[in-house]
């Protein structure tokens, strides 16, 4: 058996120099360097012949040196050296810079293979700065070539010598990571062949063969473990028992509206587990104004009454205040004391409000992460609730709901997460789901336009504006851009100079970005909110849930750049009053993705319809990060690319888990060890 964890430093061609690189790519032990994988592949086992070449394409060429590598020296540093190839088809010249030792290299008659890019002006044809091999020993050419992510000064060649030792190293000797019986049913290679060829495929169906495999491990062990997790914590932590003779219903006979049968739903799901002794660990997800605050409300209600205190966390002090008004609005008038906690209060109120926390006078207490510090200490803390979940990790949860005594955890999310995606990002929470909007909410028209239309949103955006109404406008970036590839991106500082100073010039604009700070941000968002301000110009900061029921019309700059999801969160900032509202999505860039993807929006109201779409669209990519929730990042499975993998690997661990909840069997011995692996080293996940 090999010793996986051995010192990455003693793998041949490592050393203590290399080895130092190697740690700063995360690579320690052998395990670490054998589970690097590569980034892409370049197919370099194809030889094309010089004359069927095109401009600005790499290939492989294959020919003979018809001279000595020339080499001219500029300076003492600065040289460059020729050489001039040739197949059966045509010539090739062939340049390197400062590097000359080449000429020790190539021997004039010989054959060698070059892969590199190729230019062809006229009937000349060259190839730059090549890799290049001899035709009997290649390394480097004449098949598929993993690239390695790299950041530093080891070279493509270096990591993949050193990764193919590794790999002789383990060869064949890797203990199978799965029960026997799966690699038949799921037509998987054994953990051997796809480690190898994984970094080293012969052909590109060996790679997504050796691929799937790593995969459906990758994923298996993640959705194993969260629900694993999700089974200890329900079998072995005692929680509160609210009381039973506490109604929800009190305060729902006393709302000025109607609950909406989704939230009614939820608040059953709520209430049942509340009343159990099991601590309540619930993702609560529902578009922005479906109405989750209310039902978070009604819950704190019963969890006050039954005389536990409640804390509230919210993402932005500006949303904390708001959250008070409301709060106050609905539950002052049963008694319950409410109170917010936010920088920038005196230290004299802070201490006075800190002190009413801990014995007790305060039952309900709305903050952001000021909550979280050690000096908030509750009498009785037996009920967490955060909000717009995306900005809190799962450490902060965990810090909160150790203030309290095993309290009950409502966590709120506007972020339509598709369901199968649902299992892995909040594997250790039950999920409710509000799919439905009060009824007197307002359709926001979406129209989706490109930039002709420019001159027509902006007459549209001042009629708004004229009637009373106010309007955001939202672009992707913070600072002009810096790289040619975001040139034509619009940046809100640009964008505010435009607008105030032409456009919009008899108007009250103001600006807002993630990068000012946070009392700047509050104060543009207050005077937003009461009206001083007309046009707001934003990044997303604006996201979150602040309620302007005056704003009636949003443009999104660059809508392109968005996820959908995300585009959906945005435009639900409007529409939120009495008012017919509106959302532009201005775009560029006219390819039939970008286009349906607008088309969507234009079409779907529905948060998850919008989700699953992206997802099916885009197929790959960053529909949201994980990292923000918590959630290691995966090496080789891409949540999006691998959805019907997905879908195959979560039926499956619900199905052992059920037959087997702490995997005891010896059957499944492998797959703890698996779990076991990826939930230790990576501890953030066990809360
Ligand atoms: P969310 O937190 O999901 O974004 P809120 O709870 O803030 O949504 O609700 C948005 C607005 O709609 C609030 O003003 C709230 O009082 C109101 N509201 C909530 N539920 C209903 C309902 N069933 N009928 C009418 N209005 C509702
Ligand atoms: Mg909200």
């Amino acid at each position: 058996m090999v010793d996986l964890n051995q010192d990455v430093k003693y793998v041949k061609g490592v050393g203590p120099n290399r080895g130092k690189l190697l740690n700063k790519l995360d690579i320690y032990t052998l395990k670490d360097l054998i589970t690097y994988y590569p980034r892409n592949y370049e197919d370099r086992s194809i030889i094309t012949k010089i004359k069927d070449v095109k401009d600005g394409e790499k290939y492989t060429i294959e020919g003979t040196a018809l001279s000595e590598v020339n080499i001219r020296y500029i300076n003492r540093n600065k040289s460059y050296e020729k050489l001039l190839i040739k197949d059966d088809t045509d010539t090739c010249l062939i340049t390197w810079f400062n590097q000359p030792y080449v000429k020790d290299n190539i021997k004039k008659g010989k054959k060698y293979r070059f892969y590199g890019k190729v230019s062809k002006k006229n009937s000349t044809i060259e190839m730059n700065s090549p890799m290049y091999d001899s035709v009997e020993k290649s390394n480097n050419t004449g098949k598929i070539i993993p690239i390695y992510p790299l950041t530093n000064s080891l070279s493509q060649s270096n990591i993949r010598k050193i990764i193919e030792n590794g790999i002789k190293i383990v060869e064949n000797k890797l203990q199978e990571t799965l029960p026997i019986s799966y690699l038949e049913e799921y037509h998987l290679l054994d953990i051997n062949k796809a480690t190898k060829q994984i970094h080293f495929p012969e052909s590109f169906n060996d790679f997504h063969l050796a691929r799937k495999r790593l995969v459906f491990d990758e994923l298996l062990s993640m959705q194993l473990g969260l629900l694993l997790l999700r089974n200890e914590n329900e079998s072995e932590i005692k929680g509160i028992k609210y009381d039973k003779n506490i109604q929800m219903s009190d305060v729902i006979n006393d709302l000025p509206f109607k609950l909406t049968k989704a939230q009614l739903r939820v608040l059953e799901d709520i209430n049942e587990d509340m009343e159990k002794e099991k601590p309540m660990n619930r993702l609560l997800q529902g578009d922005v104004g479906s109405g989750k605050t209310i039902v978070s409300m009604i819950a704190a209600y019963k969890a006050v009454k039954s005389g536990y205190q409640v804390s509230v966390l919210a993402p932005t002090m500006i949303l904390a205040k708001q959250h008070l008004i409301n709060f106050k609005n609905i539950l002052e008038k049963y008694g319950i004391v409410c109170e917010a906690l936010v920088g920038g209060m005196s230290a004299k109120k802070k201490k006075e409000l800190l002190e009413k926390v801990a014995n007790g006078e305060v039952d309900i207490l709305i903050g952001t992460h000021a909550i979280l510090e050690e000096n908030v200490v509750f009498k009785k803390l037996g009920f967490v609730v955060t909000d717009e979940q995306h900005r809190f990790g799962v450490k902060q949860r965990a810090k909160i709901v150790a203030k309290g005594n095993n309290p009950d955890v409502l966590v709120m999310t506007a972020t339509p997460i598709p369901r199968t995606l649902a299992l892995i990002l909040y594997g250790d929470l039950d999920i409710s789901i509000i799919d439905e909007l009060p009824p007197n909410r307002k359709k926001v028209e979406t129209f989706a336009v490109s930039k002709r239309y420019e001159e027509r949103v902006n007459e549209f955006v001042k009629k708004e504006v004229k009637s009373g109404r106010q309007a955001y406008i939202v672009c992707p970036l913070v600072e002009e851009a810096e790289d040619e590839n975001s040139a034509n991106l619009k940046s809100v500082t640009e964008l505010y100079e435009k607008y105030k100073m032409e456009v919009f010039k008899e108007y009250k604009v103001e600006y807002l970005h993630g990068k000012m700070k946070p009392k700047e941000k509050d104060e543009i968002m207050n005077r937003f909110k009461a009206g001083e301000i007309e046009i707001l110009i934003s990044t997303t900061v604006i996201e979150v849930g602040v309620d302007v029921p005056n704003a009636s019309i949003m443009v999104i700059e660059n809508a392109e750049r968005f996820g959908l999801a995300q585009l959906h969160q945005l435009r639900g900032r409007v529409g939120r009053g009495e008012y017919a509202s509106y959302c532009v999505l201005k775009y560029n860039g006219g390819n039939d993705i970008v286009r349906q993807r607008m088309e969507i929006m234009t079409k779907t109201d529905n948060g998850f319809t919008i989700a699953e779409k992206d997802l099916q669209l885009r197929g790959s990519g960053e529909f949201f990060g994980t990292k923000q929730h918590g959630i290691p990042e995966f090496k080789i499975a891409n949540l999006f690319q691998d959805m019907e993998a997905l879908k195959e690997v979560q039926s499956l661990a619900i199905k052992i888990v059920n037959e087997d909840p702490k995997l005891e069997k010896e059957e499944n011995k492998p797959l703890k060890l698996l779990v076991k692996e990826k939930f230790t080293s990576k501890a953030e996940l066990t809360i």
